[in-house]
């Protein structure tokens, strides 16, 4: 990186109002485009229609995109934009274009209208993660009319002063792990994905807490492993009730397997926590530093008294392996003991948890008694990912976000939950969750993701695409 950095103000206000704007109406029509995954028969092209749709914009811009489509209607797009060469790897701007269903019951907005509402876009997708696609397209468009603006041509010259390539890919199928998207993507196009860092969902967004606003940068996210809990029971008649009934013994499994177990504070956390603590008042700060502490009481009376419950749960989760049963499944008849039943447990694992640690730990909690009549299967296994939380890129980020916001405060955290950032690692590239917003204290960011009137602040959006386009200019220049 260069020591002179081109300012966001190299487009002073009035363009950014007008960037902002065309971001918001991509928004929308991005978000009216029903890419949900799984794949219904009503929409069965919604990830090809949105990489088209993004094909012709980048066309537009006097781009070259390239669409891939490894299964009819998913599909994937990208284009790169040069630097000189002479500035190292590239740098990944990486989203997804797919979204979970929305049964629009509770909606109070059609959800995929793209409703503008008391400042906000309403609509499946509007933070999971259509935003982000549309600032980072944002940042792209711009680029390519600075190359256009200074009589290059954008889809073969270097765009002026950047030393580095920028990649922009935006993959389908990341709700359902991603075989159709990013992993396909990254065993079969990986120059697509393979970059010096990537920027993607979820952090980066402020969370206001104790009147302090916090941006926690992804920097590792937990891994997954999933199980099939096969319970064997007798089989009998409902008139005699029987202490092996697999629908009795499933109640079991489940009550002791949903007990929150120990927390094992890792070093992202406790690094997040000791700044977190550092920021906050003194009251909550030593609360806060009570979580790295090792006793479990003081702990949990610190999170109910410091946090709101949507990031109590969530920094619940950030402090141990999870087991949350979420299927069951017994019985035929009510007159017949069921001599089956099936749990299947989402377990979630920090850095240090291997796949053969989860199943140990799934054991001991049945115990010898329970664990006897059971079978337990792997259903799928993904390991934690973790970037540098230090360096060029990260400290760019929290640079970056203290000029935009001075009273923010950047700290780094690990996500509870997978993105396509597990695709990115298997090529090599740090990955960070940035799609930097600053919301209003009171948003319900985390309740937004894949919930009911899903939905992101225009202003918030203002305020982010600069914040992106700095951090690409700067790791760029
Ligand atoms: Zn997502």
């Amino acid at each position: 990186m260069s020591a002179v950095a081109a300012p966001s103000t190299a487009i002073a206000g009035p363009a950014w109002t007008a960037a902002t704007d065309e971001l918001v109406a991509s928004l929308r029509e991005l978000i009216r485009i029903p890419s949900v995954n799984p794949v219904s028969a009503d929409a069965p092209d919604g990830e090809l229609r949105a990489a088209r749709l993004i094909a012709t914009w980048l066309t537009e811009a006097g781009l070259r995109p390239e669409i891939v489509e490894p299964e009819p209607g998913r599909g994937s797009v990208h284009v790169r934009l040069r630097g000189d060469g002479t500035g190292g790897e590239p740098l990944l701007l990486l989203s997804h274009l797919d979204v979970v269903p929305a049964p629009p019951d509770r909606w109070t907005h059609d959800p995929f209208a793209a409703d503008i509402a008391d400042g906000y876009v309403y609509g499946r997708g509007a933070v999971d993660m259509k935003a982000m696609v549309a600032m980072e397209l944002g940042v792209v468009r711009q680029l390519a009319a600075e190359a256009r603006a200074a009589g290059l041509d954008p889809a073969s010259d270097p765009i002026p002063g950047l030393r580095r390539d920028v990649l922009f890919t935006c993959t389908a199928d990341e709700e359902a792990g991603g075989l159709a998207g990013a992993k396909w993507v990254a065993e079969n196009r990986p120059e697509w994905l393979r970059a010096a860092g990537a920027l993607n969902e979820c952090g980066g967004v402020s969370a206001t807490i104790a009147g302090r606003r916090l941006y926690p940068i992804q920097v590792a996210e937990k891994g997954f492993a999933a199980y099939r809990i096969a319970v064997r029971g007798t089989w009998g008649h409902g008139s005699m009730p029987r202490e092996d009934n697999a629908a009795v013994l499933a109640a079991a499994v489940i009550e002791r397997l949903a007990v929150p177990g120990p927390t094992r504070i890792t070093p992202v956390m406790t690094r997040f926590l000791a700044q977190a603590a550092a920021a906050l008042p003194e009251d909550a700060g030593s609360l806060l530093a009570a979580l790295s502490g090792d006793d479990p009481a003081r702990a949990e009376a610190a999170l109910a008294v410091a946090c709101d419950p949507m990031y109590a749960r969530a920094l619940r989760a950030l402090l141990r392996d999870t087991l949350s049963p979420d299927v069951v499944h017994a019985g035929i008849k009510y007159n017949v003991i069921p001599g089956d039943a099936i749990v299947e447990v989402d377990c979630r694992v920090l850095p240090g948890t291997t796949e053969p640690g989860m199943r140990a730990q799934v054991l001991a909690r049945l115990g010898p008694d329970l664990a006897a009549a059971c079978d337990v299967e792997l259903i799928v296994f993904g390991a934690p990912v973790e970037a540098p939380a230090e360096g060029t890129l990260f400290d760019l980020l929290v640079s970056t976000i203290r000029e935009h916001d001075p009273e923010g405060i950047p700290l780094p955290v690990m996500a509870p939950f997978a993105t396509d950032a597990k695709h990115t690692a298997t090529v090599g590239t740090p990955t960070y969750g940035f799609s930097p917003l600053r919301l209003d204290p009171d948003e319900r960011f985390l309740e937004r993701f894949h919930g009911v009137d899903e939905r992101v602040s225009i202003e918030a959006l203002r305020w982010g695409l600069p914040v992106l386009y700095d951090v690409v200019r700067r790791f760029c220049s």
